[in-house]
């Protein structure tokens, strides 16, 4: 009768969404990998290598190869936050230890950190 919604209530950010959100960015993630490593995908969907062609092809190579570079940081950027739900640590800033604003993390499902210090660690990295 009462249609109560189920799962924990001491948190408000909606993890079963956000764990979904960061699963279709692997799926995504992996999906862009696979498509750039490959040449072509046949008429079933199945990919078909032609390492011959990418090699003799430098500048497209090199290009694509920084793409997988991105989509597989991307992949594990979301495979952390996922590691992180599991241990109960996801939403806290990795630096400063404060929560993520759940308007970050909707936005970004994969952020490690609040806004300042990611800022700092880009920075930093730069
Ligand atoms: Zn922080």
């Amino acid at each position: 009768m009462d249609a109560h919604p189920t799962g924990p209530k001491e948190n408000s950010v909606d993890l079963d969404a956000l764990r979904a959100d960061l699963e279709q960015v692997v799926r995504e993630s992996e999906a862009t990998i696979a498509a750039l490593n490959a040449e072509e995908i046949d008429e079933d969907g199945d990919i078909v290598e032609d390492d011959a062609a990418e090699a003799a092809d430098f500048t497209e190579s090199d290009r694509e190869d920084a793409m997988v570079d991105a989509a597989e940081a991307r992949r594990a950027e979301a495979l952390e936050a996922l590691a992180r739900m599991e241990a109960g640590s996801y939403g806290v800033c990795v630096d400063c230890g404060k929560e993520i604003p759940e308007a970050r993390l909707q936005f970004r499902p994969e952020a490690a950190r609040c806004v300042e210090d990611q800022e700092r660690f880009e920075e930093a990295e730069a």
